[in-house]
């Protein structure tokens, strides 16, 4: 059988040369560290993740991260499959050892026998001999390729910039002002309910911090000023832009957190910090990504009670984010419509985040290897988290009214909106239930509902039906 080709060994690129694999597909996967590296890499690791150690959510009933992790799994995913084996704790989240998971995914794709990995460049599209390609490489696609992609597609790729936020020396956090407590003390996998490390503030420290935020001096890049950046990932400064409360009400809300040095008086802000490594000597600041210039880190941040003499491992910082068109250039299958054959997969496809460009590098992987195999292989339901986030990919382009002819597509996590409405007469109310059942109940019981739905949908595409008939 002839080998796919994969360019890039990140999330997407390592998930789907493990899926190929798996299918009995050969595989030679392109990766261009170490001999050229990008802004945020900083190993030469497959599938580094090069921010937050977090997966998100792991919780597969209600909270559609979490329902994608279970679908993956079922999927037989490498990325999952690290992860969960290189886990720290963190609350409800599925937080991983970034260096224990990259070595982890890495040593399995080196000992498999039908995965060949080449360390280089591709400095443009995949010649026409790679008749099966898939090109896996991430927001920080080197420049020469990303220059190739757009001169065949024809469509302006987008650049803009995302935050990363600092890392802090465990041993320079001081304990006798900071305590460990998760959120309302939720216990998620392997967690204890006091995986993060609280740091209180009072009202005028926060209004303090809060000026310092907006007042330190910040790295300019005029060249791409304007640009958006990702949900859920603003720069701190930025959520101070837009008013004193907002942090509060973001990264810093005090809710469920009572300080352990002094249950008696309610703390008006908290930062909080997550465990990042499994020695548990590195933590990162959760939400405060940043492109504050690094001394001013150091100085402004500080200034956070019980960080006083912190000691940064990383100072967080700006990186630029590419990616394609899908909706318009991509078919059901993340095959690029203009030169069939070739598939996109991962951030560039306009997805968002590890655990999202892990899931597409999944499904292009397996539709590679179908067609390698001459079996090609339907798109999954778009019940399931697969389905949804393919479909917001390769389907879900609203051409925006007010901007005739303007793209609208943007980088999305997987989240319930992408999902299909439950059909009408879905039973929601649990057996039993006393009272009135509406508001949040119902919320959560529509969460439930849409989450079996998509795992009995995702076992049926997957073909683990059929498996569990056949063996009984
Ligand atoms: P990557 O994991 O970046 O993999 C792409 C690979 O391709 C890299 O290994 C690169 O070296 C290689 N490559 C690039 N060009 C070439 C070439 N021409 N030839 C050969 N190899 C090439 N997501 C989150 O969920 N949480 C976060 O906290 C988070 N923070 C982020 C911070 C930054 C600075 C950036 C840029 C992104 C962040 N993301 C985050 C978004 C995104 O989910 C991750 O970038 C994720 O790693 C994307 O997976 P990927 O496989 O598409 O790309």
């Amino acid at each position: 059988i002839d080998p796919i080709h994969i360019v890039g060994g990140g999330l997407a690129g390592s998930e789907a040369a493990w899926q190929a694999a798996l299918g009995g597909v050969p595989v030679i996967l392109h990766e261009m560290r170490p001999v050229r590296g990008t802004d945020a890499h900083k190993t030469e690791g497959l599938a580094e993740l090069v921010c937050s150690n977090s997966f998100r959510s792991d919780d597969a009933e209600t909270n559609a991260v979490g329902l994608l992790h279970a679908e993956m799994r079922l999927g037989n995913s490498l990325v999952m499959a690290c992860g969960d084996a290189h886990q720290v704790p963190a609350g409800g989240a599925l937080a991983v050892d970034r260096d224990g998971f990259s070595a982890a995914v890495t040593a399995k794709l080196e000992s498999h026998p039908l995965v060949k990995i080449v360390r280089e460049e591709v400095t443009g599209l995949p010649p026409a001999e790679w008749d099966q390609a898939i090109v896996a490489t991430g927001p920080l696609t080197a420049p020469s390729l990303a220059e190739a992609i757009r001169t065949e597609t024809g469509a302006d790729a987008l650049a803009f910039f995302d935050a990363i936020a600092p890392i802090v020396h465990f041993e320079t956090i001081d304990m006798d002002t900071c305590w460990f407590q998760s959120r309302y003390d939720k216990v998620g996998p392997g967690g204890t309910g006091k995986d993060y490390i609280n740091c209180p503030m009072n009202r005028e420290q926060y209004e303090a911090f809060v000026r310092a935020l907006l007042e330190g001096g910040k790295t300019e890049f005029k060249q791409w000023e304007g640009t958006p950046y990702f949900d859920g990932c603003l720069p701190v400064e930025v959520m101070a832009e837009r008013g004193v409360e907002t942090l509060r009400h973001g990264p810093m809300k005090p809710m469920g957190l009572t300080n352990a040095h002094d249950p008696a008086t309610k703390p008006y802000a908290v930062v909080q910090l997550r465990q990042d490594n499994a020695l548990g000597t590195l933590y990162n600041m959760v939400g405060f990504q940043t492109k504050l210039k690094h001394g001013e880190q150091v100085r402004v941040f500080r200034t956070i009670p019980g960080l006083e003499n912190a000691e940064f491992a990383r100072l967080g910082g700006l990186h630029r984010n590419t990616y394609i068109n899908s909706p318009t250039l991509l078919d059901g299958t993340l095959q690029l419509k203009s030169r069939p054959g070739l598939r996109f997969a991962g951030q560039i496809t306009g997805c968002e985040g590890y655990v999202e460009s892990a899931a597409i590098g999944l499904l292009a992987g397996r539709f590679a290897a179908a067609a390698r195999l001459g079996q090609p292989l339907a798109a999954p339901p778009a019940t399931t988290a697969f389905g949804a986030l393919l479909g917001h990919i390769t389907g879900g382009h609203i051409v925006s009214d007010d901007e005739p002819g303007k793209r609208s597509f943007q980088p999305m996590n997987v989240n319930f909106g992408l999902f299909p409405p439950l059909t009408a007469g879905t039973k929601l109310k649990p057996e039993g239930f006393e009272g009135r059942f509406r508001g949040k109940d119902k919320a959560v019981a529509k969460k439930k509902a849409m989450t079996a739905r998509a795992l009995a949908d995702c076992r049926a595409w997957l073909g683990l039906e059929q498996q569990a008939t056949a063996a009984e």
